[in-house]
């Protein structure tokens, strides 16, 4: 992030523009919604601006900006349209101490104005650091249509009323009523009876929140997928956007920590390779005491909650405590690899079954019916199978299994980082090793991507072909 987004206390503050034309006209009318003192120096002007200094709206100097004529402003917006003449105000206005922004000019800008959906006071600024101002404008529009235009009508009615909502105990208790106004509520007063409505509803619920009982936690067991954000499920996004607690693994990628909730307390409990660096026991304490204080906990783990995630631990303890859960499910890895090479998991004539296997267990590698696996025409997903790959491949050779049978590692399914080394039986646990993976990976065991070209969308360029 080069450019960190905050809003700016501008009410009775100085705001210094230069320049009369269209550029100045659009950040003017941006400017004239707040409540700063707008100062405009322009030689020539346009009508509207003219207008504005007649009504007291700014205040409009007729000549080209001089050295002290930003003394005490806060911004100044260069909006000449005219390189040299921006480059002069903007030394004058930076040498007189405001910040500059430069209108189409990122370089000499030391702030950008966002894209702005206007619901005073609810006010949301999009961003793109210059990149993207289609995008901007895109996301702009889907949520001036979203956002109800009565949301800045509940919110200044919901600040009057902050006080006395203060009687609810911090935290989770006063946050729910809150959203129930806000989601329910506040928009139902308004449209059943009008504006004068609210207040009363609001009150209403105060007492009802007031005298409702202890909120009981809760512990929802959620799958975050594979890595790629698109790939959440729409309860997990849920989840996470009630969150108190989130309690995750090392596999669940940032994209997808960055979704929850800003003030939910966020606790790592990654793996480390082969072991964990918090054991499972006090996985589920934490999960226990969480619960048992009221929290909405979510337990967040990579791909399906249900595939390889330890997860009837978690539930016997919860199960245990008497805390409530319940399993929110995801994308497997298995899913998402299979995805990125074009294959099905199961397919007519070929498999009528596929095993999903772990490479290792608690006791080490894991055996499994290597007799049955090694029969032509056998799928299987092969979890946590980096390291277990030379084992594999010595039992399966070792149970008939032909040398020639394709095998497909996907590397970091669904992520920008993904890569597919194709291989064989015979050679896949050096394919590994020589293409030096440090993020997960999935095994697939008797499937090859489709063909080179119907998958060339979903191979990436990093691909090792062996
Ligand atoms: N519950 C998870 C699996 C947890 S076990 C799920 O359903 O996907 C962890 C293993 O999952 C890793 O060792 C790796 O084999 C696999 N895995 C998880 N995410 C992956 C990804 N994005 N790409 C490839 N393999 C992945």
């Amino acid at each position: 992030m080069q450019h960190f987004p905050i809003f700016m206390a501008l009410a009775g503050r100085r705001v210094v523009v230069s320049g009369g034309g269209d550029a100045a006209l659009a950040k003017l009318r941006l400017l004239l919604k707040t409540e700063a003192h707008l100062t405009v120096f322009a030689e020539e002007f346009a009508p509207e601006i003219a207008s504005w200094a007649t009504e007291g709206k700014l205040r409009l100097v007729p000549r080209a900006m001089a050295p002290g004529d930003a003394l005490c402003a806060v911004l100044f917006y260069g909006a000449n349209e005219d390189d040299a003449e921006d480059a002069r105000t903007a030394a004058l206005a930076r040498a007189d101490g405001a910040i500059v922004n430069i209108v189409d000019n990122l370089i000499d800008s030391q702030f950008i104005t966002p894209a702005i959906v206007d619901r005073d006071p609810v006010t949301v600024a999009i961003g793109t650091e210059g990149a993207a101002p289609v995008l901007a404008r895109a996301i702009k529009r889907d949520l001036e249509e979203r956002l109800p235009a009565t949301l800045g009508t509940l919110a200044r009615i919901g600040k009057l009323f902050r006080s006395a909502a203060d009687a609810l105990p911090m935290g989770r208790k006063r946050r729910d009523f809150w959203s129930e106004f806000y989601f329910k509520t506040g928009p139902q007063a308004i449209e059943e009876k009008g504006i004068k409505s609210v207040r009363p509803a609001l009150e209403a619920l105060l007492d009802q929140h007031l005298n409702a009982g202890e909120k009981e936690g809760h512990v929802d067991l959620v799958g975050a997928g594979p890595g790629d954000p698109d790939l959440l499920t729409l309860k997990a996004r849920k989840a996470l956007d009630e969150a108190d607690v989130v309690i995750y693994d090392r596999l669940v990628s940032a994209e997808i920590l960055e979704l929850a909730r800003r003030e939910a307390t966020m606790i790592d409990v990654g793996k480390e390779g082969f072991g964990r660096s918090v054991s499972q026991n006090e996985i589920n304490d934490l999960l226990v005491q969480h619960a048992q204080n009221g929290a909405h906990v979510v337990r967040l783990k990579s791909g399906d909650p249900t595939v390889f995630g330890r997860l009837d631990e978690e539930i016997d303890a919860c199960r245990a405590a008497g805390v409530s859960w319940r399993i929110v499910p995801g994308i497997t890895a298995a899913s998402a690899a299979v995805a990125s090479i074009g294959q099905s998991l199961t397919k007519r004539d070929r498999n009528a079954s596929v095993r999903f296997l772990t490479g290792h267990d608690m006791k080490g590698f894991a055996e499994h019916d290597w007799r049955a696996l090694a029969r032509t025409g056998e799928v299987a997903a092969i979890y946590m199978g980096k390291k277990s790959s030379r084992f594999i491949q010595g039992r399966l050779l070792m149970h008939g299994a032909d040398p020639a049978t394709p095998v497909t590692v996907i590397e970091n399914a669904s992520r920008p980082e993904q890569r597919i080394v194709t291989a064989q039986l015979s050679d896949f646990a050096d394919a590994i090793t020589r293409a030096d993976m440090k993020g997960p990976a999935l095994v697939f065991y008797g499937l090859a991507p489709r063909t080179a070209q119907s998958v060339a969308a979903t191979i990436q360029p990093q691909e090792v072909a062996l």
